[in-house]
């Protein structure tokens, strides 16, 4: 017994010794093999979403080409709020009649464009209404329609803005007082992706979303204070930048533009004229339809 169980027990430790790594080896080559076959299951099945389902992801030449069908003309000040007011002409008229001018010429040419005015009264939405009423309308162009004033009484000239933060440091505080209303929202991390209304650094990434229309914004802007100069005739004191509310939250490209000063004679006297109208508003009508030829030439 004691001899058998001298053999029995070096074979049984040999067994062990030499075999169950080689066990444990071919174990780990099972598990090896169940997860490289379902890598390949999984791998297959990649390579397969394509011809799964090719047929219903849509690829460039699927997608329909960008068309401008919807324009909201936002005629400045209104109601109580006259704006700015001339030796007789007040602002929120003059800006209505050119802003319905534009409105009657673009439904006239242009069928396909649907017209949608902040206001067509005498009328006053607030400055929030009006970037929301483009963006709850979903407009593919938001165009602001103002007259403009300086002590200087010989100041005169059209100039067209887009959305621009060059004063920004200058309005910091109230930007950041209004802003801060985010903080009582629950989830506002979340849902505004970890913008910080307190902090300027988050007013960086802020303004890279208003950038993703300053190129188109530009464009039209451009080409309204070209039309304004060489068809009209009118001094064109250029493209200008500012850090206008209305700019601020349409999620479309837009513009402000300041069709001339009521503040000089002259310029007032023509603004206020039927005939200055009618050309102020044809300008702003070719310049906006030049626009939808570019953009949707591209
Ligand atoms: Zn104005």
């Amino acid at each position: 017994m004691s001899i058998k169980k001298r053999i029995l027990k070096p074979v049984t430790s040999a067994f062990a010794l030499v075999n169950l790594p080689e066990i444990s080896r071919k174990v780990n080559f099972i598990a090896l093999m169940e997860r490289f076959n379902n890598k390949k299951i999984l791998l297959s099945f990649l390579i397969a979403i394509p011809f799964l389902f090719g047929g219903f992801i849509p690829n460039e030449t699927m997608m329909p080409a960008f068309r401008m069908k919807k324009i909201v003309l936002d005629a400045g000040h209104g109601g109580s709020d006259p704006g700015n007011i001339g030796s007789r002409a007040k602002e929120k008229d003059i800006n209505l009649a050119v802003t319905l001018l534009v409105g009657k010429y673009i439904k006239e040419n242009m069928p396909d464009v649907e017209v949608i005015y902040t206001r067509d009264d005498d009328s006053f939405p607030t400055l929030k209404q009006r970037p929301q009423i483009a963006n709850t309308n979903k407009a593919d162009l938001f165009v602001s329609i103002h007259s403009n004033a300086a002590t200087n009484k010989s100041a005169f000239g059209t100039e067209t803005f887009v959305m621009g933060t060059k004063h920004f440091e200058q309005n910091f505080d109230i930007v950041k007082r209004e802003n801060s209303v985010i903080l009582l929202e629950d989830n506002y991390q979340e849902e505004y992706e970890g913008f910080d209304p307190t902090s300027p650094e988050s007013y960086m990434l802020f303004n890279l979303t208003q950038k993703a229309f300053i190129g188109n914004s530009l464009s039209l802007a451009e080409q309204v204070e070209n039309q304004f100069r060489d068809r009209v005739g009118r001094k064109s004191r250029g493209v200008k930048q500012g850090p206008f509310y209305v700019l601020w939250t349409p999620s479309m490209p837009s513009v402000l533009i300041e069709l001339g000063f009521l503040s000089n004679s002259t310029e007032e006297q023509f603004l206020a004229s039927k005939q200055g109208q009618e050309y102020m508003a044809s300008a702003i009508y070719r310049a906006i339809k030049d626009y939808k030829n570019q953009i949707e030439s591209n």
